[in-house]
């Protein structure tokens, strides 16, 4: 049985394996420190901005093998992908066999969830040959229970005897199996899900997850230029910041390791010296800004319900609520008045039953108005240091309303650590360009 104190959970992202040079970085890494015996990979990614990442060329040429279409060439280019990394690398390794089961299997119809899983199966076999560590199929131990839902428990209760048979070892991101074996996937960027359990399986003290970008930045830096980074943030911020969109880190990562008290630290396989973004329980050191990061996501719908007096009616809101449950509808959001009430949920779920919930909400509660509003976007600010500071939500009505943005709704968390702000999808960017700017570029403290 190997040491298992101090041990450090590595994954690395597809851009940070994307080609033989990414491979070559992401090696350097992990053999800088010893500690860094478990290793999670995510299938190749972009190599530059219009490529394709492998996942999406699996699904795309599986979607054609279901079609029962010719899918020769689309596979080709996905064997080409590995090969020229294994010739650059100048392994002595070939996975021609792999590629015929897996051909195979695309024409028996194995799943979508098969076929996206192999793009990181094959870079896991290839980064651990390049390692020289042991390769370790995640389909054996991370588990699915029969309703689809990942079972922690008896992941780790699988996981942790393998691992600890095992000094260093390569695992693919991104998937398991169900109880009759057939292959799982996480949702989309799941290999940092599976960092997380493979952190908690062997009680890691660090949780490295490195990516192309130098931690967690205040905003996504497709919309603010170089946004500032952030240094520490909690849990509790990482989480309510990656559900409204921050796409750094998958929002399920996080509970694996809240658990156990592992931190994560995000990091740059492209810029290692840089610390990145420290995620922890607890912080004890003060954000630098008041916010400490603003994320968002478009294309919400507003149910908006008047009628007088329903602050009195008892029940009024669990009615509402039935009626989007009675037809699978989840909701983001229900920010209220006295006699208003509005329900955010997502347009795409919405409008399939669209017609079918007012009709509901109108049988159950008579509204007086009722009506949905497209084309909104939810914008969070999120910070523990909002707690103390005074007038957060004045400072950023002031800022919108300088920016001539129409604030449409705006609704604080009862935990005091974020604000939601409600804008039209065309105001989204200039939202959160205004936000960041009165909080980071002008604040004096
Ligand atoms: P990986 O392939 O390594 O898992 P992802 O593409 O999933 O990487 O996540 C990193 C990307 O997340 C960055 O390149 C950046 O474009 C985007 N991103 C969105 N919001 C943020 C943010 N607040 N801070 C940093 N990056 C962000
Ligand atoms: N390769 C998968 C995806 O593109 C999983 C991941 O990268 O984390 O979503
Ligand atoms: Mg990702």
């Amino acid at each position: 049985m190997s040491n298992m104190s101090n041990i450090k959970v590595v994954k690395f992202g597809g851009s940070s394996l994307a080609d033989a040079g990414q491979f070559r970085k992401a090696a350097d890494i992990v053999l800088a420190d010893p500690n860094r015996r478990f290793v999670v990979a995510s299938a190749p990614g972009k190599r530059f901005k219009e490529d394709i990442k492998i996942t999406d060329m699996l699904y795309a040429c599986y979607d054609k093998a279901a079609k029962g279409e010719d899918f020769t060439d689309d596979f080709s280019a996905i064997e080409n992908r590995y090969n020229e990394i294994i010739s650059e690398l100048g392994l002595d390794i070939s996975l021609a066999g792999e590629f015929e089961r897996i051909k195979s299997a695309f024409a028996h119809m194995a799943g979508r969830d098969y076929a996206a899983s192999r793009g990181e199966y094959l870079n896991s076999k290839v980064l651990a040959a390049f390692l020289d560590f042991e390769f370790i199929d995640p389909a054996g131990y991370v588990k699915f229970g029969e309703n689809g839902v990942f079972d922690l428990d008896k992941t780790i209760s699988l996981l942790r005897p393998r691992l600890e048979k095992c000094e260093h070892a390569v695992i693919p991101g991104f998937y398991g199996s169900m109880p009759n074996d057939t292959i799982r996937t996480f949702s989309r960027g799941g290999s940092d899900v599976t960092g997380s359990i493979v952190a908690r399986a062997v009680k890691a003290e660090l949780y490295e997850n490195w990516t192309d970008v130098s931690g967690f930045l205040i905003c996504d830096p497709r919309i603010v230029d170089d946004p500032a980074p952030i240094t520490t943030i909690t849990y509790r911020e990482l989480r309510e910041l990656a559900y409204m969109g921050a796409g750094v880190l998958h929002e399920d990562a996080i509970f694996p390791v809240r658990t156990a008290g592992i931190p994560i630290n995000i990091r740059n396989t492209n810029r290692p010296e840089d610390r990145g973004t420290m995620i922890v329980a607890e912080s004890s050191e003060a954000s630098k800004y008041v916010i400490t990061g603003i994320a968002g996501k478009k294309g919400l719908s507003a149910i908006n319900i008047e009628k007088d007096m329903m602050n009195s009616e008892l029940g009024f809101g669990r009615n509402v609520l039935r009626s989007l449950e009675k037809n699978g509808l989840n909701f983001e959001h229900m920010p209220s008045g006295i006699d208003t009430m509005s329900v955010i949920v997502g347009t795409e779920a919405l409008k399939p039953v669209q017609q079918q919930v007012l009709d509901e909400i109108t049988f159950r509660v008579h509204p007086d108005h009722l009506e949905v509003e497209d084309n909104l976007s939810l914008i969070a600010v999120v910070g523990r240091g909002m707690r103390k500071a005074r007038g957060t939500a004045g400072r950023i009505f002031s800022a919108l309303a300088h920016a001539k943005i129409n604030v449409k709704m705006i609704d604080q968390g009862s935990s005091e650590l974020n604000i939601i702000i409600g804008v039209s999808d065309e105001d989204f960017e200039a939202a959160i360009k205004a936000i960041y700017e009165i909080f980071v570029l002008t604040e004096v403290r």
